[in-house]
């Protein structure tokens, strides 16, 4: 039997490999550059980077942060996206290794809906943690990371709703008991399907989406109206929109709590040391997107402790 780390590991060097290209979307999306050309090249003095320089993490240390041929200083951003993702990856591969290794048996079981809700967390881990940087750095928020990112989120979701066991999910009303003929001469009670999980699955999610775009829709023309000046970008709108995609709508709550309270501690603490005044403009898409990364750890955990605690 293979040991969790072995997939650990190959997570983690994925992870840094998809970390080294986001950088370089990074650097480029937010000025509508193109991702594929020209090859990556330094910032200050314009010289192609040697292909042994542009290993994840280990260049950069070696590189002392330093251009090897002018010697200008390279962002630690560098390193820091490309571990983030190296975390992040590791994390995915230690969730497949649990969801579809079965010691018991010692051999991998079929899990098709929790290894393609896997998937779709690590990549938006991904996405969010590029459009962290991204709205921290240019206040921008792309439409490649965040329309293409509802397109891929909503297209797991169809694709986890396809691998539901029969029954499974189903929205079941019992006011009125149904019989069906279960096998020949025995009857079973099984209530009236008011939604199969399918249809439950995939139209909750599509409301999940409009749902998340409402709710900061109707914040931003509320300040619209309030301050006459535009407070949030279409951004943001469609950065919430995304993570309900991945994550449904209870998820996307979280995250929005999450991120508004984590931005709220930093405003406060600004203007404590006399640095914003409240008309400062903070990135707000990249507390959202940190809010994003800690409900799609943490989201189902804390989700059942809360309607536990309301019973
Ligand atoms: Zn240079």
């Amino acid at each position: 039997m293979t040991p969790s780390y072995v997939y650990e590991l190959i997570g983690f060097v994925l992870g840094l490999l998809f970390g080294s290209f986001l950088n370089v979307c990074i650097s480029r999306l937010p000025a509508h550059e193109s991702i594929v050309k020209p090859r990556s090249h330094c910032m200050a003095c314009g010289h192609s980077i040697r292909w042994y320089d542009n290993v994840p993490v280990l260049s950069w240390m070696m590189l002392r942060g330093r251009c090897r041929d002018c010697k200008a200083r390279i962002s630690w951003r560098y390193p820091a996206v490309e571990l983030a993702v190296g975390v992040w990856f590791f994390l995915a591969a230690a969730r497949l290794y649990e969801v579809r290794y079965n010691l018991a048996i010692d051999g991998w079981v079929l899990v098709p809906g929790e290894t393609v809700r896997t998937f779709g967390i690590a990549i938006l881990g991904f996405l969010l943690i590029g459009l962290m940087v991204m709205d921290w750095k240019t206040h921008r928020l792309p439409d490649a990371f965040t329309l293409t990112g509802i397109g891929i989120g909503f297209l797991l979701t169809c694709v986890q709703a396809f691998f539901l066991a029969p029954g499974e999910g189903d929205i079941v009303l019992n006011t009125t008991h149904q019989l069906r003929l279960s096998s020949p001469g025995s009857f079973a009670s099984q209530g009236n399907v008011f939604l199969t999980g399918t249809e439950a699955l995939i139209m909750g999610r599509i409301a999940a989406i409009a749902g998340a775009a409402l709710i900061l829709l109707a914040v931003r023309w509320g300040y619209k109206a309030l301050r006459k000046r535009d407070g949030m970008g279409l951004g943001d709108v469609k950065l919430l929109a995304m993570i309900a995609a991945f994550l449904g709508f209870g998820e996307t709550l979280l995250a929005l709590f999450a991120g508004v309270v984590a931005a709220s501690v930093y405003g406060i603490l600004l203007m404590a040391r006399h640095r914003a005044s409240g008309a400062s403009k903070l990135p707000l898409g990249s507390f959202l997107a940190a809010g994003g990364l800690f409900s799609a750890l943490f989201g189902p955990q804390i989700l059942a402790w809360y309607v536990e605690m309301l019973r």
